[in-house]
Order: C-alpha cells, then structure tokens, then sequence
C-alpha cells in the first residue's frame, strides 16, 4: 500500500512524500529544505528514507539534499543534464528506475530549466512534475524557449486522464485568476477556481491534480483551442499562429499578469 502526503516548505512548496505502508520505506521529491523530511523522520522513527527524487537544479528543489543523504544514506537521483548536488543516479529522457518497488520512467521536460525531467509512475498513475505542469498552469522559462515548453507540456498531456498530478508549488489560485482571464467562457476553469478558493480558504492543499483535469482547465494545455486562440488575437492583433506562438503569447501575458 502506497501514501502520498505533501511536507509544505518555505512560502508555497511541496515535498512529496512517497510511503510504502508495508515495508515502511519511502522517498522524497524535491527536498529543498531537509528539515520538514527529518523532522517527519523523527516522528516516524520505525521508517526509512530510501530515495531522494530531483526534477531539476534550482535551489528550492536541492537544498536540502545533501543534508538529508548525509543523514539517510538515501540513494539521490536527478537530470543528467543539471548539476546536482549529492546526485548518484543520473536519468536521461526514457530512463526507467525502480522506487519503492515501483518502476518509474523519466520524461525529459524542458523549457523551465533545459534538464528538467519529471518522474511518472504508470500502474500507479502518479506524475511528479516539478516545475513544468502546474495546476492550471506552469512554470515561468528560465532557460528554455516557448517551443521545448509547449511541446514539454504537451507530452505530459498525453498521459492517461487518471494521472494524478504531484507538481512542486501551490500556485493553483492564482494560475486560476489567470485561467479566467484567459478563457473567461469556461466553465470547467469558473467551477475549479470556486473549490479551489473555498479549499484554500479552508487552510486545505489544492493538490494533486489530474491530467483530465488540467486538460479541461489550464489554458497553457489548450493553445490548440479556439477559444484561447482568439483571446490572444484579441490581445496581440489577429493573425494566423502556431500553437507555440499562441503559447508564447500566453506565457508572456501571464509573467506581467497582476491578480487582482
Ligand atoms: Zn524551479
Ligand atoms: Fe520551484
């Protein structure tokens, strides 16, 4: 039996915590602070940290990494693309590696950093996608272009509907406050932005999502549809676009967008 709960670190991370209930081992994603995992550990003296998952370098994602192998003795896997501290597994895009039991393959997603990977587990259904898909929305890029970020998150599209969705932050609110902006006549994104305000109203994480879900509400997933198409004909003057310059249009309106 597996269990996933969310460590919350600094303002607006998560560490997923990965459990395996019958052998009491379990990993972490992401571990940018060790302090939240040892102090579980604490708490759970009878369990054992076995892996440490890396999606990509930045430091609210590995700083805690090194503290925390020193501590375990868990085994530290990231990009083969990005310098990694502590890392001992290197994964490159189709890389498979076997975690609590499980088998995971690692897709390459590049476009918020260039080694980005994410780790999707398919009889589970869990996808841990760092920085690359958010809930209703993704991450900014720091190293990538439009098109490796469309085509990233396109990818991770083509996963099963059920794929739980485990990505690093909870920015769904305000990726919703933008969602709205950008396709004011959808009712999937208006009923998701009304549960989501009353979840975190509540104190309640908003997370994980699914593929279905983000397939019907996050606008970077649906550059395709009519409705965004003719949001930034709208914005930027009406003229035929790819569906990455309509992600790049999008992308760059949302890095100024002020909630409001
Ligand atoms: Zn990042
Ligand atoms: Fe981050």
């Amino acid at each position: 039996m597996y269990r996933i709960d969310a460590l919350p670190a600094f303002s607006d991370n998560y560490i997923w915590l990965l459990q395996d209930t019958t052998t009491r081992r379990c990993a972490v994603v992401d571990p940018g602070d060790a302090q939240p995992v040892l102090d579980w550990l604490a708490a759970h003296p009878d369990w054992r940290l076995d892996d440490i998952l890396v999606t990509h370098h930045h430091p609210d994602h590995v700083g805690g990494v090194t503290r925390l192998k020193d501590a375990t003795g868990a085994r530290v896997s990231g990009p083969a693309w990005e310098n990694i501290p502590s890392r001992d597994v290197a994964l490159d895009d189709g890389a498979r590696i076997e975690v609590l039991g499980r088998d995971f393959v690692v897709h390459a997603v590049p476009g918020h950093t260039l080694g980005h990977i994410a780790y999707y587990q398919a009889e589970e259904g869990w996808l841990f996608s760092g920085d690359t898909l958010f809930a209703a929305g993704c991450g900014r890029l720091f190293e990538g272009t439009p098109q490796q970020m469309n085509a990233s998150l396109q990818r991770l599209a083509a996963l099963p509907d059920s794929t739980r969705v485990y990505c690093a932050h909870e920015y769904t609110l305000s990726n919703l406050h933008f969602a709205r902006a950008a396709e004011p006549g959808n009712t999937a994104v208006a009923q998701r932005f009304e549960e989501v305000s009353a979840w975190r109203a509540a104190g309640r994480i908003s997370l994980p999502s699914t593929i279905g879900l983000e397939k019907a509400t996050n606008p970077f997933l649906r550059c395709g549809e009519t409705s965004i198409k003719e949001k930034i004909d709208e914005r930027d003057g009406a003229r035929q676009r790819t569906d990455d310059e309509v992600f790049a249009a999008l992308r760059g309106w949302k890095d100024q967008f002020k909630v409001t």
